[in-house]
């Protein structure tokens, strides 16, 4: 089956999808974006997400390019024309296409929307979960509004290339203070030794990760203590057990920090409970209802 983009307006095929030279995404990473996880045929909390997207588009003075409601039909029809029932749904807007010029191009220019979807390997994450991954420590190397999402992500490449290098799944990004920010494309959670989960607050430094909000939800209907912030690379390897959190990789356990074991190295039992409750506290509007799985 041959994949299907959106792309300003059009429904077309991924492999000829294209956006202009002289996109602002392209030319100066001027564009914003999300990833929604789709599991079980259902997008996950795709209000949350849509309101992160607003909020980012409104810090860069960028308009909507559809209608809210409008974006939020289109990817559930970019995630069923694709078949998706496990996998990600990628939304980015980017400021348009004008002729390079750092100042915002005239009002006038429309913003350039981009959605794609593709299928994961459910089985291949769970056994990932399973066996929990391993982490690296990094120094942090971005901007301070890296509570907007934008699409301008190269120190975060660079530290995931590091993670990828040394073997392992993340690169956790630390602070002059030797606090643990957040990951290149997570956010971090440990659990102390008296059992309650601490992740960083999400007031600024961090990106207000969508799976973090809906993890939050999950550990206080689980009746699970939580606070809000910030531990140290120590106590992270002192830690009973650790976690990271995104739509890619919804709650996987993070077994080894820097190499070294955490704990006794296995997924941790809060980590688990928190992994095997989310769907049920995640929003799910279900991508098999949509028109062209309706209509082949
Ligand atoms: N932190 C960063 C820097 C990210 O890039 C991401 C996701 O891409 C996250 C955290 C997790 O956010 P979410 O749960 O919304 O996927």
């Amino acid at each position: 089956m041959s994949r299907i983009a959106y792309v300003n307006g059009r429904y077309v095929p991924h492999q000829s999808a294209r956006v202009h030279v002289e996109d602002r995404g392209y030319q100066f990473s001027d564009g914003v974006y999300e990833v929604c996880e789709v599991s079980d045929g259902y997008i996950l909390d795709r209000t949350r997400h849509l309101e992160r997207l607003d909020r980012s588009l409104s810090e860069l003075a960028i308009g909507w390019p559809v209608e809210r409601e409008a974006l939020g039909r289109i990817m559930i029809e970019v995630a069923a024309r694709n078949r998706v029932r496990d996998g990600l749904v990628y939304v980015q807007v980017t400021r348009g296409v004008a002729r390079r010029d750092h100042p915002f191009p005239s009002a006038d220019t429309r913003p350039a929307l981009v959605v794609t979807a593709r299928s994961t390997d459910r089985a291949a994450f769970a056994a990932k979960a399973e066996e929990g991954v391993g982490v690296i420590t990094v120094p942090d190397t971005r901007w301070d509004r890296v509570d907007i999402k934008t699409i301008g992500l190269l120190p975060n490449v660079l530290a995931r290339q590091q993670a990828r290098d040394a073997g392992a799944a993340e690169a956790w990004l630390v602070d002059e203070d030797g606090i643990v920010l957040e990951g290149a494309a997570t956010n971090a959670w440990i659990v102390t030794g008296e059992g309650e989960l601490v992740t960083r607050p999400a007031v600024s430094g961090i990106l207000r990760g969508i799976t973090r909000a809906t993890a939050i939800d999950t550990a206080a209907a689980l009746g699970l203590t939580m606070v809000e912030r910030g531990f140290t690379v120590g106590e992270a390897k002192a830690a009973r057990e650790a976690f990271m959190t995104s739509a890619t990789s919804q709650v996987m356990p993070v077994v080894r920090i820097d190499g070294a074991p955490v704990a006794n190295g296995y997924p941790g039992e809060i980590t688990r409970q928190l992994r095997g409750a989310f769907f049920a506290h995640a929003e799910k509007i279900a991508v098999r209802g949509s028109l062209a799985l309706e209509k082949p």
